[in-house]
């Protein structure tokens, strides 16, 4: 074993399809090949889209297709919990560790304020509407984050740039190719973009690889790593699996689903010719 370490992390929303699994055979690839860790977390954070069949399914779905990895919730680990779901305590220091900092401010903005502010649709699977900045400067004396939206208040017109490992330098301007960015939903959920760099760093993560929908994300989570002065781990974004006519695999509803190639007939070895 080396100082690698990657991680694959699904949400169980929903049944793996082809374009999922490509990115994970990918990360399973580079961690293989760096003689490196590599470990499934399981990312059940929504609990509204949530389910537990879906995450049995996968991780059934994942050793079928022939990945395995060595951390994880079905085999424990030196992280462990391995299941969000189980990390909100984790996610709560994080969120006490940013308000402390001072770079976060609750956001009382009605759904019809932000629906006024909307930019452009969007691209990307995770991505937000740019934020108008209103609750900005409000003052707040809270200490937890219960029962309002928290954002991070991102540095106007810095630049944030990486080398990514998949997609080749990248460049975005915090402010203008996005606003201040939610990082703890009023429902009580941390969002996507606090959990995941809480993890990351938690499970000493080294390579992140995922699909490039993400690559705004990834300048999001920068910002963060930047705020709490941890170093960052390196990114792969990948391409992602399109159709014949150019649609990405993700956003259509009869995406290949693994389960339903694998009663089809379709062998692993098919699935990694056809389309990884
Ligand atoms: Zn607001």
């Amino acid at each position: 074993m080396t100082g690698y370490r990657g991680r694959i992390a699904p949400s169980p929303t929903g049944l793996l399809h082809v374009g999922h699994a490509r990115t994970f055979w990918i990360a399973h690839q580079r961690a293989r090949d760096a003689r490196g860790t590599l470990v499934l977390r399981d990312e059940d954070l929504d609990p509204q889209r949530s389910r537990p069949e879906f995450a049995s399914a996968m991780l059934e779905d994942l050793k079928w297709l022939g990945i395995e990895w060595d951390e994880g919730p079905d085999v424990g680990g030196p992280y462990s919990p391995y299941r969000q779901s189980e990390r909100t305590d984790h996610y709560l220091r994080v969120w006490q560790d940013l308000r402390r900092r001072g770079v976060l401010f609750p956001c009382t903005c009605s759904r019809k304020d932000l629906a006024g502010a909307a930019q452009a649709p969007h691209e990307g699977g995770d991505d937000e509407p740019r934020y108008n900045g209103r609750c900005r400067d409000a003052p707040s004396s809270a200490t937890d984050p219960a029962g309002a939206t928290w954002r991070f208040r991102v540095p106007d017109g810095l630049t944030i740039e990486w080398q990514d490992r998949g997609a080749g330098p990248q460049s975005y301007a915090a402010g203008r190719d996005f606003g201040d960015f939610v990082v703890w939903r009023r429902d009580g959920v941390p969002a996507y973009q606090l959990a995941v760099v809480a993890d990351d760093i938690a499970m000493r993560i080294t390579e992140v690889v995922r699909g490039r929908d993400l690559l705004k994300s990834a300048a999001r989570q920068l910002l963060i790593y930047r705020a709490l002065g941890r170093t960052p781990p390196a990114f792969f974004h990948c391409e992602l699996v399109k159709d014949d006519e150019g649609t990405r695999l993700a956003k259509r509803h009869d995406a290949l689903s693994l389960r339903a190639l694998r009663a089809a007939g379709v062998t692993p070895d098919d699935i990694v010719r056809r389309w990884f």
